[in-house]
């Protein structure tokens, strides 16, 4: 290390003079401010916290994105998409430009300007944009330019596009309408309408790979160039020639991103566009004459239609992430051949291979972060520092900034000396870096996924964006892995952990919830996503034509009522990911209903369709905390509407009646009254197994009986009436009806007395605990009608992200991961009890409902009544839900119903802060 240091300071001092003193001076400057930064930075906060300055944030539809999947191509309709998965949406357009161009370059014969003025427009609204369309959609020609962002952004993005017709020149904010260039589609893609660039092939690339758009014939000034044999085939040479104008063309570097642009850049931005047509006009006239120059009569050679070829040949491209075998491989092996051949032999102290693995490391790590982070690799670490590093790894992390900040003065002070060195990832993240330089790491495999984990993961350290989300979902880590690692084992902890994947396995959704099945409009235009009962739906009536398999789409017969975009509502044209909205996590997942199911039966029947957006996926985790922060927030509004959650009764047994309490106990309720569903459930426990429960249970159960009787001693007609606390008399009649219910107690049946060993006694199998009523005891056999455990909706049963659709059934499944511990304290018996008596409307659960499996092996198979009944299920606060929702009627009106929900979205915001939720949902999301 000491040798290290002198070696430094060896280079710095014989480089001499000036330029070494105060790469000195920098270094030491911006180590120390670099240091600084860093003792600020607790592992938790990655410097993307504070920076909210890039644009790309707010891109909210992005179609490269970060991750290792390949790019995916605009699709058109099933008509025109031929087998190939991924193939150029416009190939038979171009194809058929290639081979017979068409002859349509009079346009340039007219007048075309070669001055510029001092006007141009500034195109930064959508409807700025439409009007654009209209004015290029009546042309038979312009030209067009762009400029790129690359330092700031992993696989960089268009900043800029320069349109010029010969009127007029467009500078369109492509930061600013990034989610809707889409517009400019139709007329790039027009045949008949030529567009000229200069050098297009990467232009050709950026417009697909930001915006979908493909450029449908294409004069490229370049080729024309080739063809014609100039000396040079710049823009710049050509501007001069032509134009007599010269340009700065170290303005391309610039950064592009700034608003406003300087009248430099702007006037720059114009030039590479304003003067194409002109020149184009000069090029073909040129291309004409040597055509009848060269060729001979029986042999004619059309030059222009051959640069129209060859520039049509280029918009055939399609744009594509790059692939490696393995983060950064491609850069490592560069890097390091570079260096072995002896360019860069400061020292080789190290083996060979050593240097080589740490650059391989460092070289993928680089990748992992700049993707994670959209930065560009050099902005995350330079080449230079990569070799400084692995040639002679430092031990400390101040070292490894010194080290890297060196490499950086030494190589190109001009240019890098406008970057931060280290960079302010590498200051982040300096743990990983010196994790990596550490030569007793395991295996790389294991390193990246944690390394990802830590930053993107549930409670990862880096922001979360549209940019860099799929790489946390593809990459399939093991978080199990991670977090156990962490884990203390108490045996309180294993059970606990037992028990959590005992719930994840039994109630996450089984099979992706969402199928992303894509509705289209007759023109073409997506409408929507849902499920694949939907598609069949509209297939079966034949109201829509099937066009693509996989994943399957229809398009509509008919004009559908309205368009997502004249709602100005892009929320239900989101495909949606499998993923829970909060934290990511992709291996499970429940529905959430974010605004609970105790007031939402309750909403007038228009009011509840759409309910795709307040249906949320959350992982078990996530999915607890949204849970507590709904009962506290219940409890809050109990007390601000003065309407009891809960409900207790006083002492008369022989009323089944429900008497809410009055308001002022509102605040208390907890030591006053009793959660009907949890009294239901404490009753049917008692009266199905009273007998068996081990005595401190039963005692539990009847605590919570008793204080809803206000304490009294209670009998066995007591808990049979209990069962229908909290109920609507319709609900009831319906229970009664369907189960053929006897109400009527067989006196005497006092609790410890009760023999129903099995559960079959006339009186105790009249329901089903999980359900009060799905089984009816006279048809059903015994066993059957004591042991029913219901199977409830399969995860993709249900339309998880309809639209058009009516709201489903509300299936309602209480239970909570928390709930389920308790349990595991009781006795297996009491388990069904313990369920429904914790319950929460929020939960819905997707498998059997509880851990009864020891006990019950038939299962109740789930009939269209048992789905119906559903809808009876225990929800919750009985009467509470109902109050709140008239009294916000009474009161307010509908619009009181719809502020009521966005206060809900908002409670589930603020208490998970989400960082996934779709693009387009929002809290103040209109019915
Ligand atoms: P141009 O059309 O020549 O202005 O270039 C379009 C975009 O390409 C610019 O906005 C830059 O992002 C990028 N670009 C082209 N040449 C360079 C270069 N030599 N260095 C950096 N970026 C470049
Ligand atoms: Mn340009
Ligand atoms: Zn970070």
């Amino acid at each position: 290390m000491e040798e290290r240091l002198k070696s430094i300071r060896f280079i710095a001092i014989t480089i001499g003079g000036f330029v070494a003193a105060l790469s000195i001076f920098f270094a030491t400057a911006q180590y120390r401010r670099r240091r600084k930064n860093h003792h600020k930075c607790s592992p938790k906060s990655c410097y993307l916290q504070a920076d909210q300055t890039k644009p790309q944030h707010a891109f909210k539809r992005v179609l490269a994105d970060n991750s290792y999947s390949p790019f995916k191509h605009l699709k058109l309709d099933a008509s025109r998409h031929d087998n190939a998965s991924n193939s150029h949406p416009y190939q038979a357009e171009i194809f058929e430009l290639v081979e017979n161009p068409r002859l349509e370059f009079s346009f340039i014969d007219g007048i075309v300007d070669s001055e510029i003025s001092e006007e141009y427009t500034w195109v930064e609204t959508v409807s700025q944009l439409k009007e654009l369309l209209d004015v290029l959609i009546k042309e038979r020609v312009f030209a067009v330019d762009t400029e790129q962002h690359s330092l700031r952004s992993f696989l960089g993005f268009t900043a800029l596009i320069q349109i010029s017709t010969r009127k007029e020149d467009y500078l369109v904010d492509t930061i600013a309408l990034h989610d809707s260039m889409g517009v400019l589609r139709p007329v790039f893609a027009e045949p008949s309408i030529c567009k000229v660039f200069h050098g297009a092939d990467n232009d050709v690339l950026w417009l697909q790979r930001d915006f979908h758009i493909y450029v449908v014939n294409l004069f490229d000034t370049a080729k024309a160039c080739d063809l014609l044999s100039k000396p040079q085939k710049s823009l710049a040479y050509l501007l001069e020639t032509y134009c007599g104008v010269t340009t700065n063309k170290l303005l391309q570097r610039e950064d592009w991103r700034q608003r406003p642009l300087s009248k430099e850049m702007v006037q720059y931005a114009r030039i590479d566009a304003h003067y194409l047509l002109y020149i184009a006009n000069c090029l073909i006239t040129e291309l004409k004459q040597q055509g009848t120059e060269i060729s001979c009569p029986d042999d004619k050679f059309d030059f222009v239609l051959e640069a129209s070829r060859r520039s049509n040949m280029t918009c055939l491209q399609l744009y594509a992430k790059e692939v490696e075998a393995f983060p950064g491989e491609s850069a490592a092996s560069s890097l390091t051949s570079r260096h072995l051949n002896g360019q860069g032999a400061v020292s080789s102290v190290y083996f060979k291979t050593e240097f080589q693995d740490l650059v391989m490391r460092l070289c993928a790590w680089r990748d992992i972060m700049a993707r994670v982070h959209d930065e560009s690799l050099r902005y995350v670490l330079s080449d230079q520092a990569i070799v400084a590093l692995a040639d002679r790894p430092p031990m400390t992390l101040a070292e490894i900034c010194r080290t890297i900040t060196q490499a950086d003065l030494n190589v190109d002070l001009s240019f890098n000396s406008l970057l931060p060195s280290p960079s302010s990832v590498v200051c982040s993240h300096l743990d990983d870096v010196h994790t990596l330089l550490q030569d007793n790491i395991s295996n790389l495999n294991d390193i990246f996924p944690m390394i990802l984990q830590k930053c993107l993961g549930s409670s990862g350290s880096c922001p979360l964006s549209i940019l860099n989300y799929a790489l946390l979902v593809n990459c399939n880590l093991k978080v199990s892995l991670v977090s156990k690692q962490n884990m203390v084992k108490s045996s309180k902890q294993v059970a606990r952990k037992t028990s959590r994947e005992l719930f994840v396995q039994k109630f996450s959704c089984k099979t992706p919830v969402y199928h992303n099945c894509k509705i289209f409009a007759n023109d073409g235009r997506l409408l929507c996503y849902c499920d694949r009962r939907k598609l069949e739906w509209y297939l079966h009536r034949e109201l829509a034509k099937l066009v693509d398999d996989n994943p399957p789409a229809i398009m509509l017969l008919f004009e559908p009522k309205g368009r997502p975009e004249d709602e100005d509502n892009d929320f239900y044209i989101q495909s949606k990911k499998n993923i829970c909205v909060c934290c990511g996590e992709g291996n499970h997942y429940l529905r959430y209903r974010i605004i609970p199911s105790c007031y939402r039966i309750h909403f007038p029947e228009h009011l509840k369709s759409h309910r795709s957006h307040d249906i949320v996926l959350l992982c078990v985790d996530c999915h607890e905390v949204a849970h507590s922060a709904a009962e506290k927030y219940k409890k809050q509004i109990a007390a601000e509407f003065g309407i009891p959650l809960f409900v207790s009764k006083v002492v008369d047994s022989k009323e089944v009646q429900v008497i809410s309490g009055s308001s002022e106990s509102a605040t208390n309720d907890e030591e006053v009254g009793v959660p009907p569903l949890q009294l239901r459930t404490a009753a049917m426990a008692l009266l199905r197994h009273g007998p068996r429960m081990p005595s401190k249970r039963r005692e539990e159960l009847m605590q919570i009986v008793m204080r809803y009787y206000g304490g009294r001693e209670i009998t066995g007609a007591d808990l049979e009436a209990a069962l229908l606390v909290g109920m609507s008399p319709h609900e009831r009649r319906r229970l009664k009806k369907k189960k053929g219910i006897s109400f009527k107690h067989s006196a005497g049946s006092i609790l410890p007395n009760m023999q129903n060993n099995v559960g079959c006694t006339e009186t105790s199998s009249i329901v089903d605990a999980s359900e009060v009523g799905i089984l009816n005891s006279s048809d059903s056999t015994k066993a059957e009608a004591c042991n029913g455990q219901q199977e409830f909706r399969k995860a993709d049963d249900d339309v998880g992200d309809s639209t058009i659709g009516a709201d489903s059934g509300v299936d309602e499944v209480n239970y909570t991961f928390k709930d389920s511990l308790k349990s595991d304290t009781h006795g297996a018996s009491n388990r069904k009890g313990d369920c429904i008596g914790n319950s929460d409307d929020n939960y819905e659960s997707r498998g059997p409902s509880n851990g009864t499996v020891e006990l019950n092996h038939k299962k109740y198979d789930g009939t269209a009544q048992s789905k119906h009944n559903s809808k009876l299920s225990l929800l919750g606060h009985g009467p509470h839900g109902k109050q709140v929702v008239n009294h916000l009627l009474k009161e307010y009106g509908e619009d009181g119903v719809r502020q009521f929900c966005q206060r809900w979205r908002q409670v589930f915001v603020e208490a998970l802060q989400p960082r996934f939720l779709p693009a387009g949902w929002d809290v103040m999301h209109r019915i």
